[in-house]
């Protein structure tokens, strides 16, 4: 169907409207148009209409008008998944991928650290999921996630923009090398007092499914000299931003060189709950590792009984388990789903960013080989940021392979990474004049071929979804 759209002043146009987006409001009708390389939104008022550019007015007027298009709490849900969309291109297939499965989405999620590499602001994080979720007239309840906010000023950035989930990472106010300190320099450093020693010394701390967790004195002195100021830096954080509003709070202290223990997880709930502080999720540094974009490197067996145990704490203080950089971990999934029985939250993000990269090397063989040769060549400066364990001796060169054999590269671990990490410098890459190298050649492809990026990531995260159903 198409219609003809007059805009005063302009020459009459003519586009085809996008029917999952149309709204009717009174007598007001909303609906969005395939203007070529953009959409634009229609408001029909008063018989005359009105066209409007996707800008963040226009965002903030959708979810003034239409509620679904604003996010909401969704961690109190059983499954959710954090769909990081680093490029604002991908909630179509994040929303396919998802649909029927019993997952509630958390469609806009990006830390401080991916809006910088990526050039983007918050406001454009959660305006482009606005604009697909009203372009598909998704009418279910979606988060919007200011992903590991390490300051109060990261966290009121992200809440004036209307995000509704915070996840706050305590890293900085985690301190290591409590292992490391002799006995004396431990109390010396974490003296006990006796209403702490009182709640947790000489006694067996009961979990539902009858584990057990106890103290000594000298794991007790290791946590509250490890986690002190993680704990009372989360209070403050709650008691300002979460407590009587309606948003979802993580607190992840994954971001630590040493795997959370079990007795680490009980003291900081504990704690946080006699001071009244409520979690929805908790992300906890698991065993093995969780490099980014591949699969779990690490002992099945070990993790699932550690996770047996996060899990058994997270039910007794009423939260869920939060998995970070949990795209692409296929051989956990199908334990993730049984051991936490259905509950949990599940974040992913640079492994949509593969996929469009997949998309480029499939239909625009050039200029993949162009952004590869940078990444190759600007790995060392992208590998100080991320504990990975490439071999680029592994990646085939360039030169042997046809045009037709690069997607499978996306097949191999140390070329996913070699792309993964790379993100940041290729989308801001310069040329010698300082034009932007790729970023426009990049968008403008994944634009031409949005159908296929969609289809693509339907197939992947569903794999995902399908994987993590398996109880
Ligand atoms: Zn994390």
């Amino acid at each position: 169907m198409k219609l003809e759209l007059y805009t005063t002043g302009d020459e009459p146009r003519s586009y085809p409207i996008i029917q999952s987006s149309l709204q009717t409001k009174g007598d007001e009708t909303y609906f969005m148009v395939d203007a070529g390389p953009e959409d634009k939104l229609v408001v029909v008022k008063d018989g005359r209409y009105h066209y409007l550019d996707l800008n963040h007015d226009a965002a903030v007027m959708l979810r003034r008008e239409f509620p679904f298009t604003a996010p909401s709490r969704v961690l109190r849900l059983d499954k959710t998944l954090g769909c990081g969309d680093r490029l604002g291109l991908a909630t179509p297939g994040h929303l396919a991928a998802l649909k029927g499965t019993g997952f509630a989405p958390v469609l806009a999620q990006q830390s401080i650290r991916e809006l910088k590499l990526t050039g983007r602001s918050y406001e454009d994080v959660l305006d482009a999921a606005t604009f697909a979720v009203f372009r598909l007239g998704f009418q279910k309840p979606w988060g919007a996630d200011g992903d590991h906010l390490k300051t109060f000023e990261e966290i009121e950035y992200a809440l004036s923009c209307g995000y509704t989930m915070l996840t706050l990472d305590c890293s900085e106010k985690i301190h290591g090398g409590a292992a490391a300190m002799s006995d004396g320099e431990l109390a010396a450093a974490s003296p006990l007092n006796p209403t702490l020693a009182g709640r947790y010394l000489d006694r067996e701390l009961i979990l539902p499914g009858d584990f057990t967790i106890t103290f000594d004195e000298r794991s007790l002195r290791e946590c509250a000299y490890t986690y002190g100021d993680a704990i009372l830096f989360t209070q403050d954080v709650f008691e300002c931003y979460i407590k009587g509003a309606a948003r979802d709070f993580e607190l992840s202290i994954d971001e630590t060189a040493t795997p959370t223990t079990p007795a680490q997880h009980f003291f900081v709930a504990n704690e946080l709950a006699m001071r009244g502080v409520r979690l929805d999720t908790l992300a906890p540094r698991f065993c093995g590792q969780f490099q980014k974009g591949i699969d779990y490197i690490g002992d099945l067996g070990q993790f699932e009984a550690e996770l047996r145990v996060h899990a058994a704490i997270a039910e007794q203080f009423d939260y869920k388990i939060s998995v970070h950089s949990g795209s692409d971990k296929f051989s956990i999934f199908p334990i993730v789903g049984r051991v936490c029985a259905g509950r949990y939250h599940l974040k992913t993000a640079g492994t949509s960013w593969l996929e469009a990269m997949k998309l480029i090397a499939q239909r625009e063989p050039a200029l993949y080989r162009e952004v590869h040769a940078f990444a190759l060549a600007h790995f060392d400066e992208a590998r100080q940021y991320y504990a990975v364990t490439t071999d680029l001796a592994k990646v085939p060169p360039l030169e042997a392979l046809s045009d037709t054999e690069l997607p499978a590269l996306f097949e191999s671990s140390d070329a996913r990474q070699l792309i993964h990490i790379t993100y940041g410098l290729i989308l801001s890459a310069k040329d010698e004049a300082g034009a932007p190298l790729f970023r426009p050649r990049l968008y403008a492809a994944w634009r031409r071929h949005a159908a296929d990026y969609e289809a693509l990531l339907k197939a992947h995260i569903g794999n995902h979804a399908a994987a993590l159903g398996k109880e």
